[in-house]
Parts: C-alpha cells; structure tokens; sequence
C-alpha cells in the first residue's frame, strides 16, 4: 500500500482548499478544562461549521449529491485504495478530509455507496487502526454524528489530540470479562459512559463487540436501526484499543435552544473522545465545567444501562 503519509503530504500542498484549511488549523485555537480529574479539550475551528450545523434528515440526505461517491468529489482529491481482509465490505478508498479537526485527517470511504453500519464492518475498522499506526481511527453511527449516513465511512486523526486516547492508562476503568486474549472493561468516571476493549486478537475483538452491539440492540427490539453508537480505536504495542459509547441523542438540549444558551455542539466520536469541537467562537468561550456535564448526560446512556448490559454480557452463552 502507497503510504497514507505521502498521500496527505501531497494532497495538503497541492490541493488548493486542502491546504488553505490545514494552514488554518495551525491556528486554531484550544483551552483544556479539568473535572473530576477528567481532561477535556475544547478547540475552537470555525472550518467545522458545516458540519455542526448539518441537516442530516433522510430527506436532507436525499436531496444531496453523496460527497463520498468518487463521481461526485472534487476532481483535486485523490485516493489511496485499501483492501480489508475477510470484511464484508473490501474495499475501501483512503482521502484527505478537507476540514480537518485533526493535522492529519483523513475519511476512508467504501468504494460502494451502501448504508454506514459497523455490523459486517469491525473487523476493516481495527485493520485500519494497526495500517494507519500514527492515527485515531473513528466511527461515528448513522444517527449520531456521521455526515454521510448513506455512506459507509471511516474517519482518522492524528494520535495526541484526543484526550481518552493520549490519557489512556490515567483514567479509571474496571474490568468487566476476560476472554482468550482480549479483556472487556467499562469507562469509570469520565461523564459519559461505554466500554474499552483491548487486545492482539481481532476476531475475538470483533466477536466481543458484534455481541455488545446485539445486547444494545435488544434493549429496543422494535427498531430496524443500528444501536446509536460511536467507536474509536487505535492500535499501540501490538493491541488494540477500543471504546465503544453508546448514545441515546444525537444532540444536546442546548443544540436546541433560541436564547443566548444555544451551543451549536453536535457531539460524534471525537467528541466523546474528550476534544469539544467549538465552530462558533461565542461557543468555545461559554462552555465550562455546567455545560461540559451537560452535554455528556444528555448523549450518553447512562451508567445504569451499561452495567445492565455488562451483566448481559458476562452470563451470555458462548
Ligand atoms: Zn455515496
């Protein structure tokens, strides 16, 4: 595989709109806040506004041109093919995302237009994680963040933004199963709540995670819809790390107001990761600790619910 380096160092040079955008991250803007022990990273980019404020209803869906099918991309953006092993889906094209949040940030789109869900699609994700070693790799689910839900995609970011993963092993976490070579734990602590998973073995990763996903999914039997959900991993020291958060919104009450409280914050994987991304400058001033708590309780299943399906999942059958 040509490497994804070259890739985004030719594309962030060469590419007008690509390198105007990456040249304006340079100076965004950040501000750490600390609760209860737990970082949180707010950046202030105002290049994410559209997607923030994206409209991403079927119909809104419906009425737009799919930005990840190759016939409709802009003819600057290039693409790198990478080829999963033993996924349903195979083969998947590398591109630079032209509004970072990230130095290097990158989507990685089916080849085919099909419908985003991680059923099926695990495995690509965590061979994604160990082929693109220097980055985050991110999923968000069709009603909880992704911009294309028509459209199955990955994203990548740089490591060292993230404050879950470049904190990993300083925030709390208590084991729920061990299998063979995988161990299975929930998040303690960090406001909003999920699971990490971590491990050598993908296909014990993936069994794991593809019955977490049932166990979600049976809580509301009637829905035909993939369990809101959002998915990091990466890979270090020959193991991958997963956190899996469940959600319950898409966005947070103070998406919703008409007063001066409004926060346009649409919280997706990166976010849950504990980068805030702030597209409006009035925003990244407002939100404190009130707010932070906020927006995680409003997203994020309870803890309750996580340690229900933890039970679930530790007297499941084999
Ligand atoms: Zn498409």
């Amino acid at each position: 595989m040509q490497d994804y380096r070259q890739l985004f160092q030719r594309q962030s040079t060469t590419w007008p709109l690509a390198e105007k955008n990456y040249q304006a991250l340079s100076e965004v803007v950040f501000k750490d806040l600390t609760i209860d022990h737990i970082r949180i990273r707010l950046q202030f980019n105002p290049g994410r506004m559209t997607s923030s404020a994206a409209d991403t209803s079927k119909d809104a869906i419906r009425a737009r041109p799919c930005f990840l099918c190759a016939k409709n991309r802009p003819s600057e953006q290039e693409s790198l093919t990478f080829k999963a092993e033993n996924a349903s889906i195979s083969e998947f094209q590398i591109l630079v995302n032209p509004f970072p949040v990230f130095p290097q940030h990158f989507t990685i789109a089916s080849t085919e237009h099909q419908l985003q869900a991680i059923h099926g699609n695990f495995k690509s994700f965590l061979q994604l994680g160990k082929s693109m070693e220097d980055c985050v790799i991110f999923y968000n689910g069709p009603r909880c963040g992704a911009s294309a839900p028509d459209h199955l995609h990955f994203q990548a970011g740089s490591k060292g933004l993230m404050p879950l993963e470049s904190d990993y092993g300083q925030w709390k976490k208590t084991l729920i199963w061990k299998g063979q070579d995988i161990s299975v734990s929930k998040m303690e602590g960090l406001l909003r709540n999920g699971w990490v998973m971590e491990g050598p073995d993908s296909t014990e990763l993936t069994e794991a995670f593809e019955q977490l996903l049932d166990l979600l999914k049976s809580e509301n039997p009637a829905s035909t819809e993939e369990p809101m959900v959002n998915l990091l991993c990466w890979y270090q020291n020959e193991n991958w790390i997963c956190l899996i958060f469940p959600r319950k919104a898409h966005r947070p009450k103070c998406y919703f107001k008409d007063d001066d409280t409004r926060l346009l914050i649409s919280p997706a994987a990166v976010e849950m990761g504990g980068l805030m991304v702030a597209a409006r400058r009035e925003d990244f001033d407002k939100i404190g600790e009130k707010e932070i708590r906020e927006i995680y309780g409003d997203v994020s299943v309870s803890e309750k619910e996580i340690d229900l399906i933890s039970k679930k999942f530790k007297e499941r059958k084999p």
